[in-house]
């Protein structure tokens, strides 16, 4: 009897254990309390419901590691509960993600198709300022932020490798995008 209460003290003790990550802004420094089922239902709409989406984005340009580092800090600011982690949220936090990182209006058009994919009639732009306005308005999220979320949350995945080729970032000329192909759409 006692180690079955042990173990299940435990395995309560693991559950409620939660991670902290430094959450840099502007001026302040903030605390991520990040708790186990936000990750396990956050991975859980990776693996199961978005497939297909991630598959689709060869290249990484709608999804790369660091935006999806985004979303998931931007899950835990709105402090979502758990029927709310699904695709159809981690879409419009994508498309929050890529508005504030991107100029490219191609990305975001991609996303919306894939949003309208899920249910036809969502009104992505409304549930965009709803979650805005859940997270308080900061969009912002360092990279700092972001790194520490790869290394911290389940880093071994295979999300985290999606890392984006030179030549789709913004900040590179036309002469060398020519010069140096992405080798996933050669
Ligand atoms: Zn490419």
């Amino acid at each position: 009897m006692f180690t079955v209460v042990c173990n299940f003290l435990q395995k309560m003790n693991g559950y409620y254990k939660s991670q902290l990550i430094y959450d840099y802004e502007a001026e302040n420094k903030r605390i991520l309390t990040i708790r186990p089922w936000q990750i396990e239902n956050f991975f859980k709409i990776i693996d199961e419901d978005l497939v297909a989406f991630l598959k689709y984005d060869k290249c990484y340009r709608l999804a790369d590691n660091y935006l999806i580092a985004m979303v998931f800090v931007y899950f835990i600011r709105a402090d979502l509960p758990v029927d709310e982690y699904t695709a159809i949220n981690f879409l419009v936090a994508l498309h929050l993600a890529l508005a504030m990182e991107e100029d490219d209006d191609d990305v975001l058009q991609d996303v919306q198709l894939w949003l309208e994919t899920e249910d036809e009639n969502l009104d992505i732009f409304c549930l965009q300022k709803y979650l805005f306005r859940q997270i308080g308005y900061r969009g912002t999220i360092s990279r700092t932020c972001c790194e520490t979320v790869m290394r911290k949350i389940n880093p071994n995945h295979e999300i985290w490798k999606r890392h984006r080729h030179i030549n789709h970032s913004g900040a590179v000329s036309q002469s060398k995008r020519r010069r140096i192909r992405c080798p996933r759409c050669c």
